[in-house]
């Protein structure tokens, strides 16, 4: 599940975005002024910011500077919200580092439809990196997935999309993801899949994972999702119950 670090200081606001940000499956924090912002990134780098401009104290401008200097909040996904519709702050905004901006009044709809795009876009930074989790490593820039057992290394064969669906619960594991979430993030567009189509790819996944001994990696959990865990356990049953 994704956490949205929501910064506004009106609360009306706060708790309505918030409130359709839980409801579209989005982890939420809310902090109402600059400092309080620090604090939540400092304790939880979030997946995406939403950042109101006017904030009472630091403005959402100056904070979204700040952060760009730090190397650990460098690259954290940024949408601004603003009730200015000046051309030159809209540029200002983007220039400090802002993915995105929008405009208040904004819809529930396109809020959504932004930090899905946002999240898209950003998705790609980590494709160069290869992640291990319990001996198993996924290499984008090579694309290959093996798995380390005592002093073997076995190769671990995936279709394409086996091989995306498994980058991005690697680079959000032990988070469960309901099939609808991962529809949206690693199908992307592609609204007309069916939710089942997961459970196909997840047991494809699975078995080939099986040939490595690591089937247990990725975990049903009844009625939620899918999750990859590090914990590696007995085989789970195929689908979402
Ligand atoms: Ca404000």
């Amino acid at each position: 599940m994704s956490c949205v670090l929501v910064v506004e200081d009106e609360p009306a606001i706060a708790e309505l975005i918030a409130l359709n940000l839980r409801h579209a499956g989005f982890d939420v924090e809310l902090a109402a002024d600059a400092e309080l912002a620090q604090l939540a990134i400092d304790k939880v780098l979030p997946d995406l910011v939403l950042l109101d401009w006017m904030l009472p104290g630091q403005s959402g401008l100056q904070l979204t500077r700040r952060w760009r200097q730090d190397s650990r909040t460098r690259s954290v996904p940024l949408i601004m919200l603003t009730a200015r519709i000046d051309e030159a702050d809209k540029i200002a905004g983007l220039d400090a580092g802002a993915d995105d901006y929008l405009t208040k009044p904004f819809s529930t709809k396109e809020l959504l439809a932004r930090i899905r795009a946002v999240l898209r876009r950003r998705a790609p930074d980590a494709l160069d990196t290869a992640v291990e989790i319990a001996g198993l490593r996924l290499d984008p820039a090579t694309r290959r997935v093996t798995r380390r057992l005592e002093d073997k290394v076995r190769e671990v064969k995936l279709g394409p999309t086996e091989f995306r669906l498994l980058h991005f619960l690697m680079t959000h594991p032990e988070r469960v993801h309901s099939r609808a979430q991962l529809l949206d993030r690693v199908w992307g567009d592609h609204v007309f899949i069916e939710e089942r189509t997961v459970d196909v790819h997840v047991k494809r996944l699975r078995e080939a994972l099986a040939q490595a001994q690591g089937a247990g990696f990725i975990e049903t959990v009844r009625g939620a999702g899918y999750r990859l865990t590090q914990y590696i356990t007995a085989p789970t049953s195929d689908t979402v119950g």
